[in-house]
């Protein structure tokens, strides 16, 4: 029944916790430090970043505050001066859309997959990163349209993006169907935009639904799925 399914990009299809710690650990072995401090640096670089890009979705800041402030701040609190948060920013900019370590069955499941369904992607993001990922992994011929947030100025779980999409490629909502890592952007984004969706959750331990989250789902008119590898897509779109 579904013939459209939109693909989130980061840590859905592209391995982007992976790829960030290696395109971060050249920047910072580049810039002489030490090796073995790398492992608490990146750690403190990812509690800031997560936080200033909450704030840049609910537009409290701008890019070039999110994408300077970042660094700055790990510098800060890792006790390291001397260097520009924007420069090391740009590096790692550089680099990161290079890496082209994808999330476990990516390629196969996007191989077979494409053969039969229309395969989209909506991402939260920058847009000439997110292109070169993709050009770089070898991604792009897998999808027909890449719809970029900051290109469509509103970012997921914003309804706007979604129904972009759907106008652009289109889709019928039921015909249609949102595979993404994060619950809050991916899952609850599209089931308010009406499009039924896979949480995609490599770290849990299994695919049941809490208690508040199937309380959640009761109100909804969607489809909800749980999986634990993409693999699993083939059962859930009828491919054997
Ligand atoms: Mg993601």
């Amino acid at each position: 029944m579904y013939k459209h399914l939109f693909f989130d990009l980061d840590n859905t299809v592209w391995n982007f916790d992976l790829n960030s710690w290696h395109a971060m650990k050249r920047v910072y072995l580049e810039c002489g430090f030490q090796d073995e401090e790398y492992e608490g640096f990146f750690e403190i670089y990812n509690r800031h970043n997560d936080r200033l890009w909450e704030l840049y979705r609910r537009n409290g800041i701008q890019k070039q505050e999110l994408a300077r402030q970042r660094f700055d701040l790990t510098f800060e609190e890792a006790g390291i001066s001397g260097i520009s948060g924007a420069e090391f920013n740009e590096r790692y900019l550089q680099y990161m859309p290079l890496q082209t370590r994808l999330c476990d069955g990516a390629h196969e499941v996007l191989e077979k997959l494409s053969k039969r369904f229309k395969l989209h992607i909506i991402t939260n993001g920058f847009l000439e990163v997110q292109h070169k990922k993709l050009e770089h992994s070898d991604l792009r011929p897998f999808f027909d349209r890449i719809f970029i947030s900051e290109e469509i100025k509103s970012p997921k779980p914003s309804r706007e993006i979604f129904m972009h999409a759907l106008r652009n490629t289109n889709a019928r909502k039921r015909e249609s169907l949102m595979i993404g890592d994060s619950w809050d952007a991916d899952v609850i984004g599209a089931m308010e935009a009406g499009i039924d969706q896979v949480h995609y959750a490599p770290h849990l331990s299994d695919n049941h639904f809490s208690t508040l989250e199937e309380q959640l789902l009761a109100k909804s008119s969607t489809h909800t799925y749980r999986i634990l590898s993409l693999k699993e897509l083939f059962a859930i779109v009828h491919i054997f």
